[in-house]
């Protein structure tokens, strides 16, 4: 995503918090208490500076990066690559690589995460507001083996996603079992009303222009700022963390430097590998939705973004000893969008039912790959759950996906 800038930071007008370590705070240092802060929140009982697992695990681990809904003629087409170096050079040849991964159900956000979280295609409220109605991976591996809610998480930059995609409504499994989720852009708006509300406004001109400002800085260049609420219950802002919390925020906001939400959830994602080493991780990037705002250039950004990040996260498991060679990464995006020239507007939705909506890829990479293949094959994406949940040692569940017979158990 496009670097911008905060308007109200660039004109360097009075701030109302102290000025001193605004100066040494960067944007960086921001994200890294931000990471705390979610550790935090999730994990109340959960020390923020050490590992709640202390020894590495043996078992296989899964991360899954799923990518909003990008076409493959802006990816893995000929003409697409030019979006996606890292995934068309860097990873493809060690990958085993579906060309044609379907979504064969609802082509909308929450749904679609929801089909390939639990292995059925789901049919529920478009924005989040029922839980998918039969168990999600997480729920299947945390009932079925007794895993512990800290080794199941997703963090995503989704708006349209809610926390219900973490667990489904399903009796026998539900909540209790479900995973944790987060979302680390409502959590740094979150982070900052508290600290709006803790009395560091000298008056209420002041703590609207800091809003203003804090609006700007995350709009920018990135659609998701539109929309986007300051959850009131907020107000658990772990002591450990809260005052370098706020003081990056600060720092955050007075440097003006916005950064995308694929890039928070990226980092965010990179903190809990480090401190929590899950064994189920699910990452949602979206900046690649900027499309629906008819922002082609955005679109292409979003994409290029992603594949740069997707190629962090797995950077991060060959480096990271809690999961290098004991992980398999799954990277697929969440559909396709609309044919140019389409009644629908093209690239700006993802709502026709053609191929360009519904065809898309699915790239396997690490311990599940038996040796490099491209599979022309199709498959669905209600597939991969159930694959995924064997690689696990989960027991099979009846389904309407399938076992991928390439991956390697
Ligand atoms: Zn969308």
């Amino acid at each position: 995503m496009q670097e911008g800038r905060c308007p109200g930071a660039e004109m360097g007008s009075a701030f109302p918090v102290e000025p001193v370590p605004l100066l040494h705070a960067s944007r960086r240092t921001f994200l890294r208490a931000a990471g705390m802060l979610v550790a935090g929140l999730a994990l109340p009982r959960a020390r923020a500076n050490e590992k709640v697992r202390t020894t590495a695990n043996s078992g296989h681990k899964i991360v899954v990066a799923v990518i909003g809904g990008v076409r493959r003629d802006e990816t893995f087409a000929p003409e697409g690559l030019v979006n996606i170096p890292h995934l068309s050079t860097d990873l493809l040849p060690k990958s085993l690589f579906y060309s044609h991964a379907r979504n064969e159900g609802v082509t909308a956000h929450f749904n679609a995460i929801s089909s390939i979280l639990t292995g059925n295609w789901q049919r529920v409220d478009d924005w989040g507001k029922l839980a998918p109605t039969s168990p999600t991976l997480f729920e299947q591996y945390r009932k079925g083996l007794g895993v512990d809610r800290s080794d199941t998480w997703v963090v995503a930059s989704n708006k349209a996603l809610t926390s219900l995609i973490g667990a489904s409504s399903d009796s026998n499994y539900g909540p209790a079992y479900g995973a944790n989720v987060v979302f680390p852009k409502q959590l740094m708006l979150q982070a900052v009303a508290d600290a709006l509300r803790g009395g560091r406004t000298a008056n209420m001109a002041d703590r609207s222009k800091v809003e203003s400002e804090l609006e700007s800085a995350m709009e920018g260049s990135n659609y998701e700022g539109l929309g986007w609420n300051v959850f009131d219950a907020a107000d658990r802002l772990d002591p450990r963390v809260r005052s370098s919390i706020q003081a990056a925020i600060a720092g955050f906001v007075r440097g003006g430097g916005p950064t995308s939400g694929d890039e928070l959830t990226f980092f965010m994602s990179r903190e809990v590998m480090r401190k929590f080493a899950p064994r189920v991780l699910v990452v949602v990037f979206s900046d690649v939705e900027a499309a629906h705002f008819g922002a082609y250039s955005m679109h292409l950004s979003g994409i290029r973004t992603a594949d740069r990040l997707a190629y962090q996260l797995w950077q991060e498991v060959e480096a990271n000893p809690d999961y290098r060679g004991q992980t398999t990464m799954v990277i697929l995006p969440e559909f396709g969008r609309d044919p140019d020239g389409s009644s629908t507007n093209g690239f700006f939705n993802h709502r026709a039912n053609v191929d360009s909506t519904r065809d898309t890829w699915m790239m396997t990479l690490g311990t599940a790959v038996d040796r490099p293949q491209i599979v022309e094959r199709p498959i669905r994406h209600v597939d991969l759950c159930p694959t995924l949940a064997d690689l696990l040692g989960c027991r099979p569940l009846s389904v309407q996906g399938t076992r991928l017979v390439e991956f390697q158990g």
